[in-house]
């Protein structure tokens, strides 16, 4: 009996973070045959742990590193018009802390980052910190407001958004698909690959292009799958984000101080919460302390303290930083260093080590730069204006688009419109299709999951469990209680 034939890929990607599914989304737009090997979920490390931040990156001004902060304030401004409900223009208060900087420090950083900032706020806004409300609610330290823009960023959406955008190019999208071994063929010029399907069975691929996205695991893929020595390697730093309900707090956002130099941002999250986060720490394990350490600091600048009772749920992740000999730690935050590695002249393995959400598109077509006289595509800059999938949302305007959603679907309650148009933007239409009231749309799980956004959510964003849509897809795992979620569990079981 003949055996299927190996399928044959110009550049398979390992990895479905942020990274790994930019660069599938800009390699399919060029014609090239792409596939992406996740082990777990879209969005499965880190692009789903973060502080909820499109950040220019504000703390690198210290480190003068202004091209990094303009680069990271472009991408910023492009990502707000390409995916308007997911990421979103929002004033910062950073609060001043005299014992980590002086106020003359803190106040010319957000002055040189305004006028960095190529997005639109108006000028009102800059020169009324009052507007803010913040000083009744903030603890009486006596310390100044300094005012600047930056971008909330729903990081596991956007992620997901841009697999539905390579998919949409063509390309191959494999949740639940880990690679176990790659081999060159030097002979016939192409990798083979080997990758465990949900079911543990191996499977084989042939892909002329191999790129190394696994984010914190770049080193180990490297050591132990791809054997394959690198001078490069990742720093791995652990982070942690807490998920704080405290309706009482305005719904602004704040950045302070750490003693230790780090930024801590409080920024509100879905379902009346806040999200807390702060920059990298050398802990690799979630630690208590740590936890403690943002508890505290908060209170020290926050009237209505915060308790471990408030904590609904905490995000852990591992941050992959690439580890530059030549900087200190404060430096590296940011930086990713793409190393092509191609003995053979033939079969190319590109390893991505670092980078943030802020630079993942650029690194995509830095990659795509490197492989050319490989891939013989030669990227542009095309993709770059086009919506995301879900934001082709008029003039940007989310306000005026869930006006229209409602006007189109009048009878369904305007909470169930508003968390549709939030989360998915246009793609609301797909997923509500011809419904026109709430019976309409199948079985209720609870705080308004219905049956039909879940089989959206399977049939095409690749989702299968509950944590998959509660979590990573819908943030609706804040409000569910255990038994919505076996009932969901169990409707998914039969699916
Ligand atoms: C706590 C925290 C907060 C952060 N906050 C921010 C922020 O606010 N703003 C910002 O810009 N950045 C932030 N970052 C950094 C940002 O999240 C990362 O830079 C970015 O998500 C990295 O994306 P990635 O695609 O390289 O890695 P990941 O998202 O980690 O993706 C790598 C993927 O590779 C997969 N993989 C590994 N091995 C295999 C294998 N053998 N086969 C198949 N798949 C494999 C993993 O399952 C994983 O899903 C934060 C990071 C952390 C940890």
């Amino acid at each position: 009996m003949n055996e299927a034939p190996i399928p044959v890929y110009d550049i398979a990607i390992i990895g479905g973070g942020i990274h790994g599914v930019t660069l599938a989304s800009e390699a399919a737009a060029l014609g090239l045959k792409t596939i992406v090997f996740e082990a777990g979920d879209i969005a499965n490390g880190a692009s789903s742990a973060t502080s909820g931040l499109f950040s220019g990156d504000i703390r690198q001004l210290e480190n003068l590193a202004l091209d990094t902060v303009r680069n990271n304030l472009q991408e910023q401004a492009l990502a707000c018009k390409r995916a308007p409900h997911l990421v979103r223009p929002r004033l910062f208060a950073l609060l001043d802390n005299l014992d980590v900087r002086s106020h003359r420090r803190v106040r010319t950083g957000c002055f040189v980052y305004r006028r960095m900032q190529p997005l639109k706020i108006s000028r009102d806004d800059y020169h009324c910190p009052r507007a803010f409300l913040t000083k009744p609610f903030l603890s009486d330290t006596g310390n100044s407001i300094h005012v600047y823009t930056d971008c909330l960023l729903n990081g596991s959406r956007y992620t997901v958004s841009q697999a539905l955008a390579a998919k949409a190019h063509g390309a191959t999208i494999l949740p639940h698909h880990r690679l176990t071994q790659a081999a060159r063929l030097t002979e016939a010029k192409h990798w083979l690959l080997q990758v465990e399907n949900p079911d543990q069975h191996p499977l084989s691929f042939h892909a002329n292009i191999l790129v190394n996205a696994a984010g914190e695991a770049a080193s180990h893929l490297l050591q132990e799958a791809i054997q394959c020595p690198s001078r490069c390697q990742v720093k791995r730093f652990g982070g942690s984000t807490l998920v704080v309900r405290k309706p009482e707090w305005p719904r602004q956002c704040f950045t302070l101080q750490a003693l230790d130099g780090r930024l801590v941002t409080v920024t509100p999250y879905h379902h009346q919460c806040f999200l807390i986060g702060s920059s990298q720490s050398p802990a690799l394990e979630p630690c208590p302390q740590q936890e403690q350490q943002l508890i505290d600091l908060v209170n020290h600048h926050f009237q209505n303290k915060l308790s471990t009772d408030d904590i609904v749920h905490r995000h852990w992740g591992i941050r992959a930083i690439y580890d530059d000999p030549t900087c200190c730690d404060t430096q590296k935050s940011r930086q990713y260093f793409l190393d092509l590695d191609c003995p053979d002249g033939h079969t190319p393995l590109l390893n991505i080590f670092g980078g943030s959400l802020a630079g993942h598109r650029r690194l995509a077509i830095q990659a795509l730069r490197i492989l050319q006289p490989y891939s013989g595509k030669t990227p542009n800059q095309q993709q770059a204006e086009s919506p995301l999938p879900g934001g082709d949302i008029i003039d940007g305007d989310l306000e005026a688009f869930i006006d229209e959603l409602h006007n189109s679907y009048p009878l369904l309650p305007i909470d169930l419109i508003q968390r549709l148009a939030n989360n998915y933007g246009t793609l609301s239409y797909r997923i509500l299709q011809d419904a026109k009231r709430l019976g309409d749309l199948g079985q209720h799980f609870g705080h308004r999951l219905y049956e039909q956004e879940v089989r959206y959510l399977c049939e095409e964003e690749w989702a299968c469990s509950t944590d998959d849509i509660l979590y990573r897809r819908t943030h609706l795992g804040l409000v569910f209680s255990e038994e919505e979620k076996a009932a969901l569990q169990s409707w998914l079981r039969g699916y």
